[in-house]
C-alpha cells in the first residue's frame, strides 16, 4: 500500500456563528460535507452524513457500497428533518475519496454530491476531479458563461444536487488508479469562493507538509474575507505503486434508489 500523509483544517470564518462543515480524516477514507439549513440544522446534516460514511473506513468498499451508504445517510437526514420542524429543509453536500482494491491493485474511488470539490495535483498541475452540481456549472456546460465568469457569478452558491432534500439523489463517482506521487485536496466552497486555483496550487506546492498546507489554505480563506465556513483536507501519496494511467471516469451504475437524470 502507498505511504499516505494527510492534514485537515476547518474554520467557521469571519461572518458566520456556526461551522456547518463536517469532515472525516481516516487512513483510507476522506470526506468533506457542507451543511445548509437554519437553527444549526446544516451542521447536523453534514455530521449525519459523515458519521454514516465513516463506517466504510477500513473496509475497502466497492463503488456500489459507497453509493448505498450515501443513500442511507440521505434517508437518515430526510427522516431527521421530518421529525423536527426546525430542521425542515436541512441538507448537505458530500465529496469524498476512498482507497480500495480493484483486481488486486489499489485504486481511489472519488464521489460527489453538490459543490464541495476534489482536486488532484500531479506535479504542479492542478485538476478539479469532481464536477460541481450547481447552477453556474450548468451555465458553463451550456456555453453561456466561462469558468472565470462562474467564479464571481451571483448564482455561484446555488447547488442543484444535495443530500437530505429528496429520496435519493444521483451520486457521481470516479475510479482513479494510483499513479505515483500525487496530492489531493478535498474542500468546501468556503475555500474555493475565497481562493483561486492558482492561489490554492501555490500554497500546496510550497507548504512543508499536508497539515501545514491545510492550515494555511483555511487561514488564507479567512483573511480573504472568511464569508463562509471553510474546510480543507490534503492527502499526499508519497511513493509510486503502479504504472501511470490516465484519469478514468467510471460511469455511475444505476442504483435502485437513484432518481434518473
Ligand atoms: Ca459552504
Amino acid at each position: 500500500m502507498p505511504n499516505i500523509i494527510t492534514g485537515a483544517a476547518t474554520s467557521t470564518g469571519r461572518i458566520r456563528d456556526v461551522n456547518e462543515d463536517a469532515h472525516f480524516l481516516g487512513t483510507s477514507l476522506f470526506l468533506v460535507a457542507d451543511g445548509m439549513g437554519g437553527h444549526q440544522a446544516g451542521a447536523r446534516a453534514s455530521r449525519l452524513v459523515v458519521e454514516h460514511l465513516a463506517g466504510l473506513a477500513h473496509s475497502a468498499p466497492a463503488t456500489s457500497a459507497i453509493v448505498e451508504a450515501i443513500c442511507a445517510a440521505n434517508a437518515a437526514i430526510v427522516a431527521d428533518a421530518e421529525g423536527h420542524v426546525d430542521r425542515a429543509g436541512m441538507g448537505t453536500t458530500l465529496v469524498g475519496l476512498c482507497l480500495t482494491e480493484l483486481a488486486g491493485s489499489p485504486h481511489w474511488i472519488a464521489f460527489n454530491v453538490g459543490d464541495s470539490r476534489l482536486y488532484r495535483f500531479e506535479g504542479d498541475l492542478l485538476q478539479q476531479v469532481s464536477v460541481d452540481h450547481s447552477e453556474v456549472q450548468e451555465l458553463v456546460e451550456a456555453g453561456e458563461i466561462t469558468s472565470e465568469q462562474a467564479a464571481s457569478h451571483p448564482l455561484r452558491n446555488v447547488i442543484t444536487r444535495s443530500l437530505g432534500i429528496e429520496p435519493c439523489p444521483a451520486v457521481d463517482t470516479w475510479m482513479l488508479p494510483l499513479s505515483g506521487p500525487e496530492t489531493f485536496l478535498l474542500c468546501s466552497d468556503g475555500l474555493t469562493n475565497e481562493l483561486s486555483d492558482p492561489e490554492i496550487s501555490l500554497v500546496v506546492r510550497e507548504s512543508s507538509s499536508p497539515q501545514a498546507a491545510a492550515d494555511q489554505l483555511v487561514a488564507l480563506a479567512d483573511s480573504a474575507g472568511g464569508r463562509d465556513n471553510a474546510t480543507a483536507i490534503i492527502i499526499q501519496i508519497e511513493e509510486r505503486t503502479a504504472h501511470a494511467t490516465d484519469l478514468a471516469p467510471e460511469p455511475t451504475l444505476p442504483h435502485p434508489l437513484s432518481r434518473s437524470q
